[in-house]
């Protein structure tokens, strides 16, 4: 058993990963491989790796867990959940059952495009989700934000 399974491996879970890992705890984060601002060439305002691409980021943060040996990177799905405190059963996409004491939950959230046309296609390029990610890059430029809505996980949409 493990003592912890991680739900979703991109910057929040792998986050928790590296610090239960240098806890020596024995970690077992499921991914699927879809972080959220995978559509973005760049990500900006993380100190140090500024301007980088997102998944050369992930990539650099999954091979410096390496050196943790009670950490394991599983690309698999969380499909059910179950169990307490002490006692969490989850089941892969793979069909696997897997068993820990606790569960970290990092699987984020998941954005749907309006019926726009040319939105999807402009999605994290020039219709950006938030100024303080890309708004110095589209500055002066026509742009759009899209706007997430938690209440109705909807994408709205305004145009400079
Ligand atoms: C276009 C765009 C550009 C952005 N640019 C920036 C930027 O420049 N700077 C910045 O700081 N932030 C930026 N963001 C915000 C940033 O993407 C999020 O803050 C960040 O990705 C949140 O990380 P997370 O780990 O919580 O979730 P996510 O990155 O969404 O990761 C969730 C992970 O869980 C996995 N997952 C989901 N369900 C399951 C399951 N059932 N089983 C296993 N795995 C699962 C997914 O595959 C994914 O890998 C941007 C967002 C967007 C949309």
């Amino acid at each position: 058993m493990d003592d912890v399974i991680i739900i979703g491996g991109s910057f929040a879970g792998l986050a928790g990963a590296l610090q239960l890992g240098r806890a020596r705890r024995k970690v077992t984060v499921l991914d699927t491989g879809l972080p959220r601002n995978r559509f973005a060439g760049h990500s900006h305002g993380l100190l140090g790796h500024d301007h980088k691409p997102p998944l050369d980021i992930l990539a650099q943060a999954r091979q410096q867990l390496a050196r943790y040996p009670t950490v394991k990177l599983v690309k698999a799905r969380a499909d059910s959940v179950s169990g307490a405190l002490d006692d969490f059963s989850v089941l892969t996409d793979d069909g696997e059952s897997l068993g820990a004491r606790r569960l970290l939950l990092s699987y984020g959230v998941s954005d749907q495009m309006p019926d726009i046309p040319g939105f999807a296609e402009c999605w994290g390029k020039s219709i950006v989700p938030c100024p303080y990610c890309d708004g110095f890059e589209v500055a002066g430029q026509h742009w759009g934000a899209g706007l997430w809505r938690a209440a109705e996980s909807a994408c709205g949409v305004a145009v400079s």
